[in-house]
């Protein structure tokens, strides 16, 4: 919609002489309600709803019925007594959701475009005339008490920018509350009821392949359907042939039959899988290169079939999206009338908000340009991760600002799944409130929502908002990506630091408030799993830097605190389940395995490193040693050397992470093959310097393991720890060596 048209509205609407209405008075109604009989569904919804939260605000029973009475009414609905007291109102321009509220002479009118209008304009009136609140569907919503209610003059008459308005996400799946927040979108969700004013739907995505034109259906009978491939000089299924004049045809059949099975659709998708996968017949190539980009050949598909489903369908939209290699608007095609483009605008940094990212603010410019009909399609999470920190609070407002300049008509975006999403309830509330009006100042809604949802936590988790939104913007070239990349590249130890400092602080702040404390311990989940997962580096940087270091003193205790799943979510990523994330945290933290060495009992955990045999590789090749049983190991394994060749050696390579300065130990034992003692030689070859050592084993001493020890040391990245058996001097032949472990006690 035109910016400029709410204006215009509210003026057009604008009357002289209304005042101020009293809806109660010490508990007692002094209005009542009407909403006419032949008002639709979602009208009468509108009524009881005002109904009940008036008496939960007032404490007084207000009366529904059809015709209005003496006193103050509340009309409800576009009914014939409404538009006789609105007879200027400009009704077409309200659209489905468009709302009016406004006082007229003794009476308060509440009303809007058909079906949903009227639902909204009783909670916008709830939410911004009454002070009611819904910040989340897990939350208890805030009521004001007011047994007197008197409503100042109302002159709202507004339209939402967008048509579509869905914040996709696991806090948004009840659909009574999205009624509430004024989000009509539903795509891939339950839907909302008739009652509460249906829904709206964009016809899903990547339909090609996995919806029409299936190539199990018809890959066989009509291989010419599908993308050619030039290496192989076939045609394969991952793709289909967009140019192709038979798979235009098929597909239209296709959607004709759906069309005629669904005859409620409004939008439907024919879009590209989800790959950038290519047909490279001459014709797509030729298309591809004269247009510049795939939407080129994409668009030629697309308007074929919308040309021919227009015929049938004139209210019908095919959608189709404008996403990785089909972004780009084309250099000559336009899409027909009837197409509506569905921009995605995923490949990008997303600490940016879209007018600051070149290509996708020029993309979506142009495709305006060619349609009025532009979806968006954007991102609020980090989809490899939900839980950890992903500092795009604030972006999405100016994003939605832009797409409202660019006269998009629908917005669509993904966030988190599961229970722990990062801050999942602010984004959806952020979102929605935003996405109904952009021009919302979203420092305060950011404020008044963790105020109101966090308790007095809010102040301090702002903090950290802000805290971890300035680390990513601390150097400008910084990535926030959302499929790939954990923290280590922009949030450091201070930042861990300050961060647990804040949540220390907003725990102590809800003390007592078991609600408000499991909240805020949810908000910090994503810090928890960051001191686990980057344990090892974030410890190390503190004793080479003489810091502070705040993370947790047992990190295994830490780790089996998460494993616990005390916020019982179910995923963590895209459709990755919660113990997927476990185990990956487990490998960045592997368990002790053996039992402690007595040099490390009173060490804590993180001062000392063990590793088993499996860290060990074998040279000259695996033919020469094996990982055995051995109960005299410290874990019931051990690595053995067969043989005494004089190349034979045992290597383990330092990870990355360890590099620093250790005391290193070696636990190994060997047998001799006569009765002369069998050697044993160990060393370091550390890049910088060398050390080496020999012990020898008699046939007595060679059941038991003995700890060497291999002094200071301090390890560069590509530091060798290795073990050989030595038949040099006045030792033996060996029959085999013993490598039990390598331990590794940090050294100051
Ligand atoms: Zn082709």
């Amino acid at each position: 919609m035109d910016p400029l048209m709410a204006t215009a509205l509210v003026l057009l609407a604008a009357a002289p002489a209304d005042k101020s209405v009293e809806l109660a008075r010490d508990g007692k109604a002094r209005a009542t309600l009407v909403v006419a009989e032949e008002a639709i569904a979602a009208e009468k919804t509108a009524a009881t709803e005002l109904a009940a939260y008036l008496k939960k605000v007032t404490g007084a029973e207000f009366t529904i019925q059809g015709r209005p009475g003496p006193g103050t009414n509340i009309l409800l609905g576009r009914s014939r007594e409404v538009e006789r007291r609105l007879p200027r109102l400009d009704w077409r321009a309200l659209g489905s959701d468009g709302i009016v509220i406004r006082t007229v002479g003794d009476d308060l009118v509440l009303s809007g475009g058909r079906p949903r209008g009227t639902l909204y304009a009783v909670y916008t009136f709830l939410q911004d005339v009454v002070g009611c609140r819904w910040y989340a569907s897990d939350a208890e919503e805030v009521i004001p008490n007011q047994p007197t209610l008197v409503v100042p003059r109302q002159e709202v008459v507004y339209r939402p920018p967008f048509d579509y308005r869905h914040h996709y996400t696991a806090a948004l799946t009840d659909p009574r509350f999205c009624v509430k927040l004024r989000q009509n979108g539903r795509e891939f969700m339950e839907a909302i009821p008739e009652a509460y004013g249906g829904d709206v739907r964009f016809g899903s995505a990547h339909t090609l392949l996995r919806q029409f034109l299936k190539a199990d259906d018809h890959f066989q009978a009509h291989p010419e359907w599908y993308a050619y491939d030039k290496e192989k000089k076939e045609r394969t299924p991952k793709a289909v042939c967009l140019t192709e004049p038979g798979a235009h045809a098929q597909v239209t059949q296709e959607v004709l039959a759906y069309l005629k099975r669904h005859p409620d659709t409004r939008i439907l998708s024919v879009s590209c899988d989800d790959t950038n996968a290519a047909c490279q017949c001459e014709r797509c190539v030729t298309v591809r290169q004269r247009e510049g980009s795939e939407s080129g050949p994409l668009l030629m598909l697309v308007n074929a079939v919308a040309e021919r489903v227009e015929k049938e369908h004139p209210d019908v939209l095919i959608s189709t999206l404008a996403y990785w290699h089909t972004d780009r608007p084309p250099a000559t095609l336009k899409p027909r009338r009837n197409v509506l483009i569905h921009l995605g605008v995923l490949d990008r940094n997303h600490k940016h908000a879209i007018p600051d990212v070149p290509h996708f603010s020029r993309y979506l410019k142009r495709w305006g340009e060619l349609t009025p009909h532009v979806y968006i399609w954007d991102y609020d999470a980090h989809f490899g991760n939900f839980i950890q920190p992903h500092p795009n609070h604030t972006v999405l407002a100016k994003s939605l600002r832009f797409y409202r300049d660019q006269k998009v008509s629908g917005v669509f975006v993904q966030g988190s799944w599961g229970e722990t999403g990062e801050f999942m309830h602010l984004r959806a509330w952020l979102s929605a409130q935003l996405m109904w009006n952009p021009d919302q100042d979203e420092r305060a809604l950011m404020t008044e929502f963790l105020n109101g949802y966090y308790g007095a936590a809010g102040p301090h988790l702002l903090a950290y908002l802000d805290l971890i939104s300035n680390a990513v913007n601390r150097q400008p070239t910084t990535w926030l990506g959302v499929y790939d990349g954990e923290t280590s590249h922009w949030l450091t130890l201070e930042d861990l630091n300050a961060a647990t400092r804040l949540f220390e602080k907003a725990e102590a702040a809800v003390a007592g408030n078991d609600t408000l404390t499991y909240r805020v311990r949810r908000a910090r989940f994503g810090i928890d799993t960051v001191w686990v997962q980057r344990y090892r580096e974030l410890r190390r940087t503190a004793r080479a830097e003489g810091r502070t270091f705040l993370g947790p003193e047992d990190p295994y205790a830490a780790l089996e605190r998460i494993a616990a799943n005390e916020f019982k979510t179910d995923t963590f990523r895209e459709w990755g389940p919660f113990s997927e994330y476990v185990a990956r945290l487990r490998t960045s933290l592997p368990p002790r395995e053996g039992s402690t060495p007595p040099e490390c009992d009173r060490l804590k955990p993180y001062e000392w490193e063990d590793l088993q045999e499996t860290a060990l590789v074998v040279s000259p090749n695996r033919d020469h040693g094996s990982v055995v049983d051995d109960p005299a190991a410290s874990n019931g394994k051990a690595l053995k050397l067969v043989g005494g060749g004089q190349e034979l050696e045992a290597r383990l390579e330092l990870p990355a992470h360890l590099e620093g300065r250790w005391r290193v130990y070696v636990v190994a034992r060997a047998q001799p093959k006569g009765e002369q003692p069998a050697g044993i030689a160990l060393g370091i070859y550390n890049p910088r310097e060398l050390c080496r050592l020999i012990g020898e084993f008699s046939p007595a001493e060679a059941g038991h393991y003995r700890t060497f020890d291999l002094g200071v040391r301090r390890l560069t990245p590509g530091a060798k720890i290795w073990v050989q058996p030595s038949g040099a001097g006045s030792f033996g032949e060996v029959e085999a060596t013993w490598i039990d472990r390598v331990f590794l006690i940090a050294a100051e």
